[in-house]
């Protein structure tokens, strides 16, 4: 299938966007237009806001400060969010910045930090979690930025979990379940709504893993017999869910 605008940078704005609108970028993305990619008047992007779909827009002011759009026409229609949500145990600093990158190219439609016994991080900046979930939707071409939840304890999590998700089904990978293929365990979710839980480099503690097996709505699933790194796991444990129930079917 064609990919027309495919080279075309794409930037995620907060304001509304409909034909003939006309719009004046921040600093931060003018100069990155104007100065890291060069565009001039005349040149093309592609803008998306989580709302109106994808615009393709045509520069008609260039300054380094504050580059000027007037909007052409929509290019794709709004697509939902992505049902899936994902919890995480979060990483120090770059792995972090990774973890949200990997889960919003990966198809997360909520991305929520969670606590845990092992976890070495307790403070989060909630604005570097979204630009990096940003940077990651305007890279992959989804139209939807994941919704980052502020973080939470594990025992807050499951304690809330049957009220705030109702028939979600948590799969926990589970570092210590014997090593199996989670293929058949995870079409038999198929058609219900899922989230996932990824531990820290620490692991779970094992009464976390007691009260995680001990719940009707989590699906324990092992990534195979190697201890993965978390990042790793994560982007392991989205894949197999993509392929089997999710999005790349
Ligand atoms: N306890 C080990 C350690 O000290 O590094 C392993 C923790 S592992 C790095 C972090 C998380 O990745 C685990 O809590 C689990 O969610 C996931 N994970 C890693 N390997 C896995 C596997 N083979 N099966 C299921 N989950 C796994």
């Amino acid at each position: 299938m064609p990919r027309t605008h495919a080279a075309l940078p794409r930037l995620h704005v907060e304001p509304d966007l409909s034909a003939g609108a006309q719009l004046t970028l921040g600093k931060e993305q003018s100069l990155y237009l104007a100065a890291v990619l060069r565009k001039s008047v005349g040149d093309e992007v592609v803008l998306f806001n989580g709302r109106d779909g994808a615009w393709l827009a045509r520069l008609t002011g260039d300054a380094k400060k504050s580059v000027a759009l007037q909007l052409i026409e929509q290019i794709a229609a709004q697509t939902p969010r992505a049902d899936l949500w994902y919890g995480f145990a979060p990483l120090k600093t770059e792995r972090l910045d990774y973890m949200i990158q990997k889960a919003t190219e990966m198809g997360a439609g909520t991305i929520q930090p969670v606590l845990t016994k092992f976890t070495q991080v307790s403070r989060l900046k909630h604005e570097r979690l979204v630009a990096n979930a940003i940077e990651a939707a305007e890279q992959c071409e989804v139209l939807s930025v994941p919704d980052i939840v502020p973080e939470t304890t594990l025992e807050r999590l499951l304690h809330a979990w049957p009220e705030e998700h109702g028939n979600r089904q948590l799969i926990f990978a589970d570092e210590g379940e014997d090593a199996s293929s989670p293929a058949e365990l995870l079409a038999g979710l198929s058609g219900k709504p899922i989230g996932l839980l990824i531990g820290p480099e620490g692991g779970f503690s094992n009464d976390e893993r007691a009260r995680l097996h001990a719940l009707p709505f989590v699906v324990p699933i092992s990534l195979g017999p190697r201890i993965l790194r978390a990042d790793t796991a994560a982007v392991a444990a989205l894949a197999i869910i993509q392929a089997i129930i999710g999005d790349w079917r």
